[in-house]
């Protein structure tokens, strides 16, 4: 199948063509398909994963001149930022973007799928310096899929992420759990006792109708025993250590911050 295919190469270059979705994106898209929840599935209005498959595909758009120069400046400065600290393995990370206008605006959330960062207009109505936020957070989900030995390193070494369950189908379902293309379909702790999640309220309309909870595990028989709405108390403030990598290094970086400890492994 030919789509729409929007890309920034690694020399810089703004190029949108028409290719096709590269093969890493397309087997993320169906693999994040394939998680999602009846839940999931009503927050993009759609009655089964093919649906959501033909919407995103339909969603997909051109990359209009002036956002593709917008999007060449925003990378252009997050590389400089990134030169700047000495992370070599985050500068090897080719950009490549695909330009959605999805069917809800309270879905338009910058997200990746396998080599690829997804956008949406509320991308292209940030601030210079937010942008360039964004795109290092994203890239950062990219390298993440790209070298998950090394991003797994830092996960252990710099937030203190030791353990780790099997998230079934049947324990989403049960847990109200948003499925989020960014993460892997693994549950994290610290203390292997509190795994945080993002927990869909009642009835979501969209992506954003999600509050951060935590699911306390029994250690006996390892199925969840107990969810606390107040995941601050167990020392969370992010759904999942990739989500917490990409939102402390992305602020570190944008602020100058960034422990020398830190860059090497980046
Ligand atoms: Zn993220």
């Amino acid at each position: 199948m030919r789509l729409d295919y929007n890309y920034v190469t690694p020399n810089k270059n703004c190029v949108h063509n028409n290719a096709a979705l590269s093969a890493s994106c397309w087997r993320e898209l169906e693999q994040y398909a394939a998680r999602m929840t009846h839940l999931d599935l009503s927050v993009h209005s759609c009655p089964s994963r093919s649906a959501f498959l033909a919407q995103f595909l339909a969603s997909i758009t051109p990359l209009p001149s002036e956002e593709a120069t917008i999007l060449h400046a925003a990378a252009i400065a997050a590389d400089g930022v990134l030169l700047k600290h000495g992370c070599r393995l985050l500068l090897r990370v080719p950009w490549k973007f695909v330009r959605i206008a999805p069917a809800q605006a309270a879905n338009d959330l910058p997200h990746t799928l396998g080599d690829s960062i997804v956008l949406g207009p509320s991308f292209f109505a940030q601030a210079p310096q937010a942008q360039l936020v964004t795109l290092i957070h994203e890239k950062i989900h990219v390298f993440q899929k790209l070298l998950p030995a090394q991003a797994g390193l830092f996960i252990a070494s710099v937030l203190g992420y030791y353990h780790s369950a099997p998230c079934p189908g049947g324990l989403r379902q049960v847990l109200r759990m948003r499925c989020n293309p960014d993460l892997d379909s693994r549950l994290y702790s610290r203390d292997g006792l509190w795994f945080p999640f993002e927990q869909y309220h009642v009835r979501p309309h969209s992506l954003r109708d999600a509050s951060l909870a935590c699911v306390r595990m029994c250690q006996g028989c390892g199925s969840p025993a107990e969810v606390s709405p107040r995941a601050a108390d167990h020392g969370y403030r992010y759904e999942h250590p990739l989500e917490e990598m990409a939102y402390v290094v992305s602020g570190q970086l944008a602020t100058g911050t960034l422990p020398p400890s830190s860059a090497q492994l980046l």
